[in-house]
């Protein structure tokens, strides 16, 4: 399967889960994708895992992304504080391995606390690294001495990789006796969820819960030391769940997100709600047909009203996961 973006080209292939090896599968929806402009699937297997499927090959990975894929610098900055918080205390000999770094900020942030940071990631996001160590490539295959880090984070990143299990295993390698692995990843089994349209596909290769979660770390020698489903780093809403639910109700089983999207939502993209909402409902407005915006306001309170009781019952749409190496 080929999608043409613009000179180059994505390919996709069918692909086992990464988990437990199972090839059935039962799609979910499918959703367009507003970089690609390509329809892809999701799929669930019965072990717990949800993933696109075909999955974009690995030479495809670094075309789904556009350049200012990350978030805006001024919450960016808030979230790293708020992941330093999770950090175990450091001595001046702590190192830390940041995978998926980005732009290298969350290393500057921990560096600032006392830690030898480190960062890899596939994609070279900056030309200027400013002196900070970061290696560019594919982590599983990269030759770094074993057991060298006190800790591993990987914050929102191991939904993005083709194969999470080469990733939890390379990480376990890397890691100290007692080390912690540090990361957040959407969790599917959150109420509404499974059925929502609003995760990043196909940015989001694949959505766990934290059952898959245990089972991975269980297979590479770690074992979950705690697991927060507060919403402190990330959120993650349901929306779209109100015209899912209309349209399981009437018994029209209709498949395409495109059906059921809060297309408002969809407007605000990667961008605060409370620091763009004059030009985002100027937006909605000129976007979205009159008789649509009260449905996706209503969808919108569901949504929040979702992911609110998420956090009170404890298990909220993105969890993270603090696990040792036994
Ligand atoms: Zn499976």
């Amino acid at each position: 399967m080929n999608v043409q973006v613009g000179a180059e080209s994505i390919k996709s292939e069918y692909v086992p889960c990464d988990l437990c090896g199972a090839v059935d599968h039962e799609v979910l929806y499918s959703k367009i994708d507003s970089v690609t402009n390509w329809t892809f699937n999701v799929v669930g297997c019965s072990c717990g895992m949800v993933f696109v499927n075909p999955m974009p090959d690995e030479q495809s990975i670094p075309l789904l992304y556009r350049q200012d894929y990350h978030f805006e610098k001024p919450l960016l900055d808030s979230l790293y504080k708020k992941m330093i918080e999770f950090l175990p205390p450091s001595n001046e000999n702590s190192r830390l391995l940041d995978v998926g770094c980005g732009t290298g900020d969350f290393i500057k942030h921990a560096e600032q606390v006392g830690w030898d940071a480190e960062g890899v990631d596939l994609i070279n996001w900056s030309q200027t690294y400013g002196g900070l160590k970061i290696r560019i490539g594919d982590l599983p295959c990269m030759d770094i001495p074993e057991e060298s880090y006190d800790v591993v984070t990987a914050w929102a990143v191991l939904e993005h990789v083709r194969n999470p299990s080469l990733f939890f295993n390379k990480i376990s390698t890397l890691m100290k006796k007692d080390g912690y692995f540090i990361f957040t990843v959407p969790n599917v089994a959150a109420p509404g969820i499974r059925h929502s349209c609003h995760e990043d596909v196909p940015r989001h290769l694949w959505l766990f819960t934290p059952g898959t979660v245990e089972s991975y770390l269980d297979k590479n020698g770690m074992k979950i030391r705690s697991i927060f489903h507060d919403g402190k780093i990330y959120r993650s809403y349901p929306f779209g769940l109100l015209r899912y639910t209309w349209h399981q109700l009437i018994g029209r089983k209709e498949m395409n997100c495109s059906v059921y999207e809060n297309r408002s939502v969809g407007l605000l993209q990667n961008r605060s709600i409370g620091v763009h909402f004059k030009r985002w409902i100027t937006e909605v407005f000129e976007n979205v047909p009159t008789c649509q915006i009260a449905l996706d306001f209503l969808d919108l309170a569901l949504g929040v009203i979702i992911a609110n009781y998420s956090k009170i019952i404890r298990n909220y749409g993105v969890i993270t996961v603090i696990a040792t190496k036994e």
